[in-house]
C-alpha cells in the first residue's frame, strides 16, 4: 500500500507516524511545502517574544530524524499542486520549480488554513506580517531586530494577536491591538472579555475596539495605520491576525466536495467525497457535537487526534468514527488566563438554542492560603435539563484544569449536576473543598430549580429604571461605588427593613459577586415576594461590562502599570510604610483595607499594600484621587499590584 500525505505538521506528522505504527511494510510519502515538519507552531510566538529563547526548540523533529525513526519519505520544499483522483496522481512542484508526477493508493489532505489578508491599500508593505509557519517567524524576528522595532500595531485580537501582543510587548516593543469586533477573543462572551480589556490596558498596552484598518501607508519613518475613524497610528511593524481560511484550493481544484462553511466536506471517517482521499485538520468542517452544524476549528488537539484516527481509517479500512470536538481552547494573556470549551451565549443565541447562564467568582485556592487569586467562571445549560452547552473561565491559576474538566463533562453529555458531583485534588495550596466547579455547578442547579430567578448585566443594564435596584453590600463597599439609581440595604439588616422593599414591583439583588444577594432573595422570597431577581456575578461581574473602556490616543499608547520607582516614590516619611496584604481579597476589599490603614495613620506617612485583585491598580488611583491622597507608586508585579498611597 502505498500513503500519501500533503502536510507535515500537525495533522500530516500524526497520521504519518501512526500509519507506520500500523503497517510496516507501506510506502509512506510525506509531501511539505516548507522546509520545516513537525514544527510547534503553537509556540512561535513565544519564540518571538524571546521567552522561548532556543530556536531549536521548535522544531520537534527533522524531516531526516523523522524520516529515518518512522522509515518515510519526507520531502520537504515539495508542494502539491495538482491532484488527479481518477488516475491516483499527484503533481508536485520543487523548490527549483521543477514539477513531477507521484501515485498514490490513499491519500491525506492536512493542509491547513492560511492567514486572511484583506485587499487593503499598502497591505504588501515591508514590515507588514502573518504569522503561520517558521519561515514567517524568522521573517518577523529578523525584522524586529534589524530595524529595531519599537513600536507595532497588531490587527485582530484573536488568540494569535494577543498571544502576540504579550510577545511583542516582552521584547520591549510598545504594542496597540486594533480590533473590529466590540471585545478581544472572540469565542467568549463580552462580559468574560471586559476584564482582559482591562487588563491588556494595565499592561500598556493601546486597544482599539470597534475599529477597522482602512489601509497602510510606508512612510521613511515606518508605517502609518489607518483607522475607520480617521485615527492613525505610527507603527514600524504591522503584524496581521485577523483569522484564518481553510486551505482548500487543492481540495477545489481535485474536485472534492466543499461543506457550507468553506471547509473540506469529510465524513465521520474523515474521508472525503472521493473516495480514498481523507482530510483533517483545519482544513476540514465537521459538525459541532452540540449543533450538529458543521464548524471549523483551528486547534491543535483535534489535528492530532484526527491525525491518529485517520490513519486507522485508511490503513485498516474505516473503522474508527471521529467523534467532533467542541471546541476547548486556552490563551495566556500577560498575566492572565482565558479558556473556554463548547458554546458561549452568544454563540447558543444565533443558533437560536435556548439556554441559561451563569457566572461565579472564586479563588484559585482556599482564600487562606497565601496567593489565592480570582478565578470567574461562566456556564452555559439548558434551563431545564441543566444539560452543559459550554463554560468559560479567566484568570490567574488554575483556569485550564477547571476548563479541561468541564469540557470532559460535556463531551460526554454532562449537565451541572455532573459538576457538583465531581470529586477532585484538594488541599489549600490547590484548591476548595467546594472548587469553583461545584460552586458554579450549585448556582446552576439553584437557577434551574427556581430558588433563585436571575438577571444578567445586560439584562439589568436594559430594565434598571424599571426595578428597585438593592444593593445588599455593606455601607462601606457601596460607598465605594455602586450600581446608580441602588438602594443599600445590607444584608444583615434585610429583616428589618422589609418596609423598604413594595411587594408590587420587580426587585433587583445584587452584592460584590452573587452570594449575598441570594441570601437576601431567599430572604424575600421566604416573606412571600414573587418578583425578585439576583443580579449573575454580581457588580463585579455587571461594573466591568459596563465600564467604558479608555480610548488610547493614537500618540501616546497607554503606559504600562508597572513602573519605575518615581521620584516622589522617595520622597514622603522617613518612617517605614505600613504594610498591608490584601492578596485574595477581591475589589472592593483592598480598597477597603487602604482606607483603614491610612485612617490609622499620621499625615504624611505612608502604607504598602499588596493586591492581587485585578482591578486593584485602577481603585488605587481613583481612591487617590478622590481622597486627596497621593499614590506614590503602582509596581505589578508578576500577578500582584502594590500599590503605595
Ligand atoms: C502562531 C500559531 C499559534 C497557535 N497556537 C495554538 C495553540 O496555542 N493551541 C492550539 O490548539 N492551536 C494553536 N494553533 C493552531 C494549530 O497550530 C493548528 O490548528 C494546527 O497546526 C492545524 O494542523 P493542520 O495539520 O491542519 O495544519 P498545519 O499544522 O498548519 O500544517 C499544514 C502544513 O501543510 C503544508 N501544506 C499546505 N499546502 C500544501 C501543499 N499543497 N503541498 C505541500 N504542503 C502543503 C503547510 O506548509 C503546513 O506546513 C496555532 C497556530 C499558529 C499559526
Amino acid at each position: 500500500m502505498k500513503y500519501v500525505i500533503i502536510g507535515g505538521v500537525a495533522g500530516g506528522a500524526t497520521a504519518a507516524a501512526r500509519l507506520r505504527r500500523i503497517d510496516e511494510q507501506a510506502e509512506i510519502i510525506l509531501l511539505e511545502k516548507g522546509k520545516y515538519i513537525s514544527y510547534a507552531n503553537c509556540g512561535l510566538p513565544y519564540y518571538i517574544g524571546g521567552v522561548i529563547a532556543d530556536r531549536e526548540k521548535l522544531l520537534v523533529q527533522t524531516p531526516a530524524s523523522f524520516g529515518k525513526r518512522f522509515r518515510i519519505d519526507v520531502r520537504v520544499e515539495n508542494e502539491v499542486i495538482a491532484i488527479d483522483p481518477e488516475k491516483k496522481t499527484l503533481t508536485i512542484r520543487k523548490a527549483d520549480g521543477k514539477e513531477y508526477e507521484e501515485t498514490y493508493d490513499k491519500l491525506l489532505l492536512s493542509p491547513g488554513a492560511n492567514p486572511v489578508k484583506p485587499p487593503l491599500e499598502g497591505i504588501d508593505s515591508e514590515g507588514i506580517f502573518t504569522l503561520r509557519n517558521v519561515e514567517d517567524t524568522d521573517r518577523i524576528k529578523a525584522y524586529i531586530t534589524d530595524k529595531q522595532v519599537k513600536r507595532a500595531v497588531v490587527v485582530g485580537a484573536g488568540f494569535i494577536g494577543l498571544e502576540m501582543a504579550e510577545n511583542l510587548h516582552h521584547a520591549g516593543v510598545t504594542v496597540s491591538v486594533v480590533e473590529m469586533g466590540n471585545q478581544v477573543m472572540a469565542p467568549i462572551d463580552f462580559s468574560m472579555a471586559a476584564p482582559i480589556h482591562r487588563h491588556l490596558i494595565e499592561k500598556g498596552v493601546s486597544l482599539y475596539l470597534e475599529e477597522g484598518v482602512t489601509r497602510f501607508q510606508r512612510t521613511e519613518e515606518g508605517i502609518t495605520v489607518f483607522l475607520k475613524s480617521g485615527k492613525t497610528i505610527p507603527a514600524d511593524m504591522v503584524l496581521l491576525s485577523i483569522g484564518v481560511r481553510p486551505a482548500t484550493a487543492l481540495a477545489q481544484q481535485a474536485g472534492l466536495e466543499l461543506g457550507e462553511t468553506g471547509g473540506i466536506r469529510v465524513d465521520e471517517h474523515l474521508e472525503t467525497s472521493v473516495k480514498d482521499i481523507y482530510a483533517v485538520g483545519d482544513a476540514i468542517e465537521y459538525p459541532h457535537p452540540l449543533t450538529g452544524k458543521p464548524w471549523l476549528n483551528y486547534l491543535a488537539n483535534p489535528a492530532n487526534r484526527q491525525g491518529r484516527i485517520v490513519a486507522d481509517n485508511m490503513a485498516l479500512g474505516n473503522t474508527t468514527s471521529y467523534e467532533g470536538a467542541i471546541g476547548t481552547s486556552i490563551a495566556k494573556v500577560f498575566d492572565m488566563t482565558v479558556a473556554s470549551t463548547g458554546l458561549a451565549a452568544k454563540r447558543l443565541k444565533q443558533w437560536g438554542m435556548e439556554y441559561q447562564s451563569s457566572v461565579t467568582h472564586s479563588a484559585s485556592h482556599a482564600g487562606y492560603y497565601p496567593d489565592a487569586l480570582p478565578l470567574t467562571l461562566k456556564l452555559t445549560f439548558h434551563p431545564k435539563t441543566g444539560k452543559l452547552y459550554g463554560a468559560q473561565c479567566i484568570g490567574y491559576e488554575g483556569v485550564d484544569k477547571r476548563i479541561d474538566q468541564i469540557a470532559g463533562l460535556i463531551k460526554h453529555g454532562g449537565t451541572v449536576y455532573d459538576l457538583m458531583e465531581t470529586e477532585h485534588t484538594y488541599a489549600p495550596p490547590f484548591s476548595s473543598a467546594k472548587d469553583p466547579i461545584a460552586i458554579a455547578g450549585y448556582v446552576a442547579s439553584n437557577i434551574i430549580s427556581g430558588a433563585m430567578p436571575v438577571i444578567s448585566w445586560r439584562e439589568l443594564a436594559e430594565k434598571k429604571d424599571e426595578v428597585m435596584l438593592i444593593d445588599t453590600r455593606t455601607p462601606e463597599e457601596f460607598s465605594f461605588g455602586t450600581i446608580p439609581g441602588a438602594v443599600n440595604i445590607p444584608l444583615d439588616e434585610m429583616r428589618d427593613r422589609l418596609s423598604e422593599i413594595p411587594a408590587d414591583k420587580p426587585v433587583v439583588l445584587f452584592c460584590a459577586v452573587g452570594l449575598r444577594g441570594y441570601l437576601a432573595q431567599r430572604i424575600l422570597i421566604g416573606r412571600g415576594y414573587r418578583n425578585t431577581a439576583n443580579l449573575i456575578g454580581g457588580y463585579k461581574t455587571y461594573s466591568t461590562a459596563v465600564a467604558p473602556i479608555p480610548a488610547p490616543t493614537a500618540s501616546s499608547p497607554a503606559q504600562p502599570a508597572a513602573s519605575a520607582p518615581s521620584q516622589s516614590a522617595q520622597s514622603g516619611s522617613a518612617k517605614e510604610p505600613l504594610r498591608v496584604n490584601a492578596c485574595g481579597l477581591q475589589c472592593p476589599g483592598p480598597i477597603m483595607q487602604v482606607k483603614k490603614a491610612m485612617d490609622s495613620i499620621a499625615p504624611g506617612e505612608r502604607v504598602e499594600i499588596v493586591a492581587t485583585d485585578a482591578g486593584f491598580a485602577r481603585d488605587a488611583s481613583a481612591w487617590c484621587a478622590t481622597t486627596g491622597n497621593k499614590l506614590i507608586e503602582k509596581k505589578g508585579r508578576k500577578r500582584t499590584l502594590h500599590g503605595i498611597a
